[in-house]
């Protein structure tokens, strides 16, 4: 066997966006007028962004080409038909609903199942999926085992909704108050682990045992199907198409933010299978998205998402995605710098409280590392820890959440494997400089979402 060859990327570059190269010195600067906070560093001051896989996908020739032929028709639009005729084919579901972005497709759907006294379960609710529920006044439970919570278990499908507990919560409410139950796949706030047909399908059977609705929150399915293929058992000969569809086959609606696997900027999809509910949906999705043959985008986005859609089952492409994101993570642990294991699909979380734990956590080392990403490399990526998370108790004393990681999201076919390679280097330098790193004062800090606005001083 010869020896193991470059993961290189399954296209070459036809359009480039340069980047600005900046010094040390300069990033400096930039981070100190931006309270040391990446939220609020201006992009063209950024050479590798890893803030976000949202919104942030490189589109291909294609895509750009289906572009130019966008039917901006009001009603009825050529594109639309496009879109409704590919995403009909995937889901298999028969009532398609465009909207402008995964979150508006939520609104729509748990505006309708909610309210008061409604109780959704998922394996790990997205911030704006329990943000949707919680608003209508229902609440929203995570179920999750101890198993795939603790960050030291290497399991292959750490993002399955633990069904002993869903069905506890559902004798509890009682059936008849259950909204939904959403299987996320991945399981992007669990760090985009892959979720098991074999999970969905007991799902579908815990479901049909209670009259419960069964939601996917799919908005990386084709990613999920690549774990499936290759590490779940009966998958290894059917397209990641295949298993797609096989696991959209067991929901009865489904939601997507098209920023992720539709490889488009912006859009998102609700697809349902019941015709009273779908108009329902439909009377919403007018007042508040648009007509219901563009909900919240234009023609030319529909024709961009109905191509993505197809490409993104690609099996090079796929190989591609989850290698590339893989490679990033076994190289910083082969590093010695503690990550977040097995790997996802979209993003690798590198363990701060680990590896800078000279820093105590109220002075946020997860920040701290962000920061000197940034300072050594131009570097952007996020806190998922104190500054996020963080609360207070009554005293004003600082509530740690359970661990303090730092996101690096991989955008889909933006950065060559250099780029990466790049990535690995400024951590090189960050390990070297690391006992002289120091932790960070919050001195600004808005009521809510803090981390987006949130200011810092470096402790001297
Ligand atoms: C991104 C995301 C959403 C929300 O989609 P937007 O397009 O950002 O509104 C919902 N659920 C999951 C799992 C997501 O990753």
């Amino acid at each position: 066997m010869g020896k193991a060859r470059t993961l290189a990327e399954p296209f070459r570059i036809k359009t480039v966006e340069p980047l600005r190269i900046t010094t040390p010195a300069y990033r400096e600067e930039v981070l100190h007028k931006a309270g040391y906070n990446p939220f609020l560093i201006s992009s063209k001051d950024v050479y590798i962004d890893l803030l976000t896989d949202s919104g942030t996908s490189a589109m291909c020739d294609r895509q750009w080409g289906a572009i130019m032929q966008g039917d901006e028709s009001y009603a009825g639009a050529r594109s639309w038909e496009r879109l409704e005729s590919t995403v009909k084919e995937l889901t298999g579901m028969p009532y398609v609903l465009p909207t402008h972005q995964g979150r508006a497709a939520e609104r729509i759907l748990y505006g309708i199942l909610g309210g008061e006294g409604k109780v959704f379960i998922s394996n790990t609710h997205f911030d704006t999926t329990r943000a949707n529920i919680e608003f209508t006044g229902a609440k929203a439970f995570d179920c999750m085992s101890d198993e795939s919570l603790n960050p030291e278990t290497e399991l292959p499908f750490k993002g399955n909704l633990d069904i002993e507990q869903a069905e506890n919560l559902i004798e509890q409410y009682g059936a008849e108050n259950i909204g939904a139950i959403i299987l996320t796949v991945t399981n992007n706030s669990s760090g985009g682990q892959p979720v098991s047909m074999r999970n969905a399908k007991e799902v579908r059977a815990l479901c049909d045992k209670y009259g419960v609705l069964f939601v996917l929150d799919g908005c990386r399915v084709a990613e999920n199907s690549y774990f499936i293929k290759h590490r779940e058992p009966g998958f290894e000969h059917k397209t990641y198409r295949q298993i797609a569809q096989e696991m959209l086959a067991f929901a009865d609606a489904f939601v997507m933010s098209a920023k992720k696997d539709a490889l488009v900027n912006m859009g998102g999809l609700l697809t349902l299978k019941d015709a009273k509910l779908a108009e329902r949906c439909t009377n919403l999705l007018i007042i508040s998205e648009g007509f219901a043959t563009y909900g919240g985008l234009a023609g030319r986005d529909m024709e961009a998402m109905a191509v993505g859609l197809e490409e993104v089952f690609d099996s090079d492409y796929l190989h591609y995605r989850i290698k590339s994101t893989e490679y990033l993570g076994r190289h910083l642990h082969e590093k010695g710098i503690p990550v977040v294991r097995p790997f996802g699909g979209h993003a690798i979380y590198v363990d701060a409280k680990k590896f800078y734990n000279h820093i105590p956590v109220h002075q946020f080392p997860g920040q701290a590392l962000v920061c000197d990403l940034y300072v050594q490399g131009g570097i952007r990526c996020v806190e998922v820890g104190s500054v996020m998370f963080g609360k207070y108790d009554e005293a004003g004393n600082h509530i740690p959440p359970k661990s303090e990681l730092v996101r690096l999201a991989i955008p889909r076919r933006v950065y060559t494997q250099s780029h990466i390679d790049y990535v690995l280097d400024v951590f090189d330098d960050v390990i070297e400089e690391k006992q002289s790193s120091k932790g960070l004062k919050m001195v600004y800090e808005p009521p809510f979402l803090r981390h987006f606005t949130a200011r810092f001083e470096r402790i001297k």
